[in-house]
């Protein structure tokens, strides 16, 4: 067993090759870290002509790594959501003509679910039930996972997700965002004092497993203003002091800059990653009332490439004594491999569509799930939470 698979949800372009017992023969990754970094955000339409310009050239080059051809394929899996339908579409259409070309069966990905599955293809020991815990550029999810295909969601984010947080924060403090914000901010943080700036950790009052970021990135865009407020004056002050001519030391103001900056950075990440081990602590409380058997909590999404994060969950997990499952960052962030991976993990369930028609026409009506909620929503959270 042979699956290609092939991402292009939100603004990376991904193919991979996976055999049916884990082996990844290739993965490809394209990003458009040049676009982000110019926008400093993914506009739909701009990454829809950037996947269409790269994704024959990224998923030839995955079937080359791993030298084979189509032929070689057992079939194609796909995301089909949740994501940008510009994006989702440029994927799907390929996919389809390719499964169409060599008669190959398709399977259309939940792209949260591949995030949370790929964690099966490196712990082999991993069974379910697990839990889940998926932070990413769009999502904050809390997880049960009964089953292949059957979650119970414990919890989500009400505003946004903490991978926007981490990339507005980054982008304010004016970072690099040529990788994205998260990394750059995470590099910052360990130079900062975590505990120089008091931001309150959100939700508290709210005793369930759902999450919110909107509100600590206004106190952190506050913080940050106040900053900045405070070294133009000391800069206004320098030059009035030392009289017109005088040269301002800027290497010691801007070096005080990177301190505060740094200081800001630390201070966000630890209370971001605060109210992520509150939610995690709860939601094993919740789980295990449900399913008493659990053993792991499985951490993904591209925010969990971040050294801090896996520390502080790890930490976590084995108070309660569990395991951390945590990919290795390549296969945190977006790529082609948790692709494959779900769709082997289906296709072996016997779930997957038969090959597309050869002549399907490229304006065809695709099965996008641009919004698609992962499992069902745990009813008596509600309950719980009173
Ligand atoms: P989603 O999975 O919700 O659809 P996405 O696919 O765009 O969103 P991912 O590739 O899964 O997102 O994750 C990207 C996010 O992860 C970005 O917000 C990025 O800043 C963040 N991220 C990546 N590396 C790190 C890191 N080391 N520390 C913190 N955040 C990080
Ligand atoms: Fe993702």
């Amino acid at each position: 067993l042979v699956v290609l698979g092939i991402e292009t949800s939100c603004d990376d372009t991904a193919a991979a090759v996976v055999k049916g017992n884990g082996e990844i023969l290739s993965q490809v990754v394209s990003s458009q870290a040049d676009l982000l970094a110019k926008y400093g955000g993914v506009a739909p339409k701009m990454a829809e002509e950037a996947h269409s310009q790269v994704i024959d050239q990224v998923v030839q080059e995955a079937l080359d790594k791993a030298n084979l051809t189509a032929t070689n394929l057992s079939a194609v899996a796909v995301t089909i959501g949740p994501g940008l339908s510009l994006c989702l579409r440029v994927g799907v259409r390929k996919a389809r003509k390719l499964a169409g070309s060599f008669n190959l069966p398709i399977i259309g990905i939940h792209h949260m679910e591949a995030h949370a599955l790929v964690a099966r293809l490196i712990e082999r020991e991993l069974q379910f039930p697990f839990m889940a815990l998926l932070i990413s550029g769009g999502h904050n999810l809390l997880i049960l996972a009964h089953d292949l295909g059957l979650y119970i969601q414990l919890g989500t984010t009400i505003d946004d997700a903490i991978g926007e947080a981490y990339d507005k924060t980054a982008k304010w403090l004016g970072l690099d965002m040529s990788r994205s914000g998260g990394p750059a901010l995470e590099e910052l943080a360990r130079e900062g004092d975590a505990e120089s700036i008091k931001f309150s950790i959100p939700m508290k009052q709210h005793k369930d497993c759902n999450f919110s970021y909107a509100g600590l990135k206004t106190q952190v865009r506050l913080a940050i203003e106040s900053k900045n407020m405070y070294v133009e004056n000391t800069k206004l002050l320098l030059t009035l002091i030392m009289c017109s001519n005088a040269e301002i030391p800027i290497s010691s103001a801007s070096s005080q800059d990177r301190r505060s900056r740094a200081d800001i950075a630390a201070s966000f990440q630890r209370v971001a990653v605060l109210h992520l081990e509150e939610r995690c602590d709860r939601a094993i409380e919740w789980a295990r009332k449900i399913e008493p058997s659990i053993k792991h909590l499985v951490v993904s999404g591209g925010v969990a490439s971040n050294q801090y994060v896996r520390a502080r969950l790890d930490h976590v997990v084995k108070k309660n004594s569990l395991q951390l499952v945590c990919p290795p960052p390549k296969l945190c962030t977006d790529n082609g491999v948790m692709v494959a991976w779900t769709g082997i993990e289906h296709f072996c369930m016997g779930r997957f569509d038969p090959p597309p028609p050869a002549d399907e026409h490229e304006d065809y009506m695709y099965d996008l799930r641009p919004r698609w909620p992962l499992g069902e929503e745990y009813a008596e959270g509600r309950s719980e939470a009173r």
